[in-house]
């Protein structure tokens, strides 16, 4: 059973005995930290397997109907590994997704050079399927953390950037900003195309590639988990696992090794993560307000 089955379950029981056997029980459930947006649990069943849990309130179901949709992507690019994903749905008012337990294991030893040369061929991977009718978006829209991501699809990536990334942020966040940061904003909005550039061809995204969101698998080997899918310039993916302090540097040197490094990506990288800052100031607050409007003066 996975995720593309389409089956919302109505009971977390259900959806147990349907991936597991039908006399499969729960027989504890262990919190998880490192999340920032579910609860998170290692759940011991009664045959002696393990599987990994995550909830949220039954409003916020649709959560995990995205995250299922979004591993699937990643996975049907065989590439990096993600967790089978075995079932979601809702009980009573919570809503949950059932996944295949990662046992984790210390990094191999050639762990970033896996992870970069991985990523770069999930970014070298065909999209046609995951975005109908243009050439970036994807085919539904999900979240980014617990902020809603628009994925309307659009034939050009700094028009996609501009509606369906920065744009619906800053509309967000207008009331925290003078006027004087609004004009600045517009600026930067009307002058897009004077740092960005339309790729060579489209990628498959991670979309929320920070250092919580990949993980060693049982043999130490790395995989993804928790995406925010879309199909964009793969330089956006890059750009976020440098916004919280950066990934070793054998990740990058594997990754632009065999992607290749478009000239002046480190001019762009912080108008990529205006986008992931301005979530941030919507999602929790002032605190972020200070490294947002430097960014804007930055590129305005
Ligand atoms: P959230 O959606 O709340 O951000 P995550 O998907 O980041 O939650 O999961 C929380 C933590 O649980 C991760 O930091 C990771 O340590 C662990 N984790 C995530 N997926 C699995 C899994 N399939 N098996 C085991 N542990 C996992």
């Amino acid at each position: 059973m996975n995720c593309g089955d389409g089956v919302v379950y109505k009971s977390l029981n259900e959806a147990i005995s349907m991936t597991f056997g039908s006399t499969v029980t729960i027989e504890n459930r262990q919190v998880v930290h490192g999340g920032d947006a579910n609860d998170a649990y290692a759940l011991m069943l009664s045959d002696g397997k393990r599987a990994f849990l995550k909830e949220n309130t039954a409003s916020n179901a649709d959560f995990f109907r995205a995250e299922a949709e979004d591993v699937a992507a990643i996975g049907d690019t065989d590439t990096l590994r993600v967790p089978t994903i075995h079932a979601y749905g809702t009980d009573g008012n919570r809503a949950f997704l059932l996944m295949e337990y990662i046992e984790r294991k210390g990094p191999c030893k050639d762990f970033w050079d896996k992870l970069g040369c991985g990523l770069a061929m999930m970014h070298k991977a065909d999209t046609s399927k995951y975005v109908n009718d243009g050439k970036y978006g994807f085919k539904s829209n999900n979240y980014i953390g617990a902020g809603k991501q628009k994925n309307t699809p659009k034939e050009s990536w700094i028009e996609f950037f501009s509606e369906c990334r920065l744009r619906p942020q800053f509309k967000l966040a207008e009331a925290y900003f003078d006027m004087d940061v609004i004009k600045a904003a517009d600026r930067l909005m009307d002058h897009l195309d004077r740092f960005l550039f339309e790729p060579e061809f489209p990628s498959l995204l991670h979309g929320d590639l920070w250092a919580g969101n990949f993980m060693s698998d049982e043999n130490g080997e790395p995989m993804l988990i928790d995406p925010a899918v879309y199909v964009g310039c793969s330089e956006a993916d890059i750009a976020m696992t440098e916004l919280f302090g950066g990934f070793d540097k054998r990740f990058y040197v594997a990754y632009f090794d065999s992607m290749g490094k478009v000239q002046g990506y480190e001019d762009r990288r912080d108008l990529y993560n205006l986008y992931h800052l301005l979530n941030h100031l919507n999602l929790f607050g002032i605190a972020y307000l200070p490294a947002v409007v430097r960014t804007i003066r930055e590129f305005e």
